[in-house]
């Protein structure tokens, strides 16, 4: 038997009610901030990614699904969203016309690693991008955000976890602080860090190995070495989140898996998921859109991870499939005839109806609309056409009501409009 790729799933009727539920929400939240949709293409040039993530983080060093096209240039399964946005503003030159600029965006993502449970190797994100705003307003817009569509979607536990990175500024400064910290402590770190330690040491505060994270434990924090721009920035974040009654957790450690992070970062924890992953993660990355050949533009953003979200709001609302609204049970082939055109004539005025198309027992028929968990049933054979009634039974009440046929559709649509 063939079967899917380890790692990818299928989303099924049932549960992808629950999942166009998580979008309907995100979309009108995202329109009632004025963040506007953008479609980025799931393959691009790999040097997009290996320069915006970063040469030494896990996406680029083992988790990209790259290939040669058949000419030779190489192509990556885009692993993330921001660095497809940023090339989009760029090559079409909104900084020209207007620098600030909000996007959305909601899509699949690629990436090789071990498949878990909320880890897959196609999963799918809810991205929003602010571009072209440095004030520190922006990155409070955006964390509210994220915190409103978790409510909505009622996750009542979403903490966001926030820290600052610092700039080019100050970083180095830090960086030196965290390369003696280090020093001492290499033969503990994992091969992966002991190898990226000295190029790109803030990675190793990211490291998810438990040895890591112990030898780790104590070192030095960034938000200890901030320059007087930075640590002013981001205390304006930590004061309009406690004005906006947003209780936040502030986390010293915190640092992303990507190399474009500058001053507010965050990541969204719930119960839910226990310690160990995020639902949402984000942050400035101010130097980006000039990294990846833009003029120096400000910008900040994050990423939902839908695939955990719907499994997190499947904890508190377990049904999202939608009931038939009515099943028409006909016997005989003429009767099998009127209920085609019937449910032609509903299906048109917007109601759900369901019919058996092969000309099943009554008994079979019921069953079906049981599985459909239709609303109503019309049983309609011989009998009904010439007499030009049927009853129609509710299915919750089990009370019945004749309807003349031949003003049925009339007759259902005011009692469908009215339930
Ligand atoms: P993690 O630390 O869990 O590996 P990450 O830092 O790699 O996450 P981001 O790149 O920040 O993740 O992506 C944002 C969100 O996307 C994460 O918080 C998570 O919810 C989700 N996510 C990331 N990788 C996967 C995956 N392989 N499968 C499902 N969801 C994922
Ligand atoms: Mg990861």
């Amino acid at each position: 038997m063939l079967q899917l790729i380890r790692g990818f799933k299928d989303i099924l009727p049932g549960e992808v009610e629950l999942w166009q539920h998580i979008e309907d929400r995100a979309r009108a939240l995202f329109a009632d901030f004025g963040y506007r949709e953008i479609r980025v293409p799931l393959l691009e040039k790999t040097e997009l990614f290996a320069r915006g993530i970063g040469e030494d983080t896990d996406i680029v060093e083992k988790e990209m699904y790259t290939f040669a096209d058949r000419k030779g240039e190489m192509i990556t399964l885009r692993p993330e969203a921001t660095a497809s946005i940023v090339r989009a503003y760029i090559q079409h030159r909104y900084h020209a016309v207007d620098p600030v600029q909000k996007f959305f965006t909601i899509g699949p993502m690629f990436r090789r690693e071990r498949p878990q449970k909320g880890r897959y190797r196609q999963f799918y994100q809810i991205n929003a991008e602010a571009l072209g705003i440095a004030e520190p307003l922006i990155d409070v817009q955006l964390i509210h955000l994220l915190v409103r569509l978790l409510q909505r979607l009622r996750v009542d536990d979403a903490t966001p976890h926030i820290n600052s990175l610092g700039c080019p500024v100050c970083r180095p400064a830090f960086r030196e602080a965290l390369l003696s910290f280090i020093a001492g402590r290499r033969e503990a770190l994992c091969s992966d860090c002991q190898r990226r330690s000295t190029r790109n040491p803030m990675r190793v505060l990211d490291c998810k190995v438990p040895g890591c994270r112990e030898a780790m434990a104590e070192a030095p924090a960034i938000i200890d070495h901030l320059c007087p721009d930075c640590a002013a920035h981001f205390a304006v974040v930590r004061e309009k989140l406690e004005r906006l009654g947003i209780a936040y957790h502030l986390d010293k450690r915190l640092v992303r898996g990507l190399d474009y992070y500058t001053r507010t970062t965050f990541e969204i924890h719930t119960a839910a998921l226990g310690a160990q992953s995020a639902v949402a993660g984000g942050g400035r990355y101010d130097g980006l859109i000039e990294l990846l050949g833009g003029p120096p533009t400000p910008g900040v953003g994050f990423a939902v991870g839908f695939d955990r979200l719907a499994e997190i709001v499947a904890l508190q609302q377990a049904d999202f499939s939608r009931p038939a609204q009515l099943f028409i049970a006909a016997l005989g082939p003429t009767a099998q005839a009127s209920a085609f055109d019937w449910q032609i004539a509903l299906g048109e005025a917007g109601f759900q109806v369901e019919m058996d198309y092969a000309d099943h027992s009554l008994k079979a028929q019921m069953k079906r609309a049981d599985r459909l968990r239709a609303r109503r049933v019309l049983i309609v054979g011989d009998n009904e056409l010439q007499t030009g009634e049927a009853m129609l039974r509710d299915m919750a009440t089990r009370e019945q009501t004749p309807v003349a046929l031949d003003r049925l559709v009339d007759t259902l649509r005011q009692s469908l409009a009215n339930s």
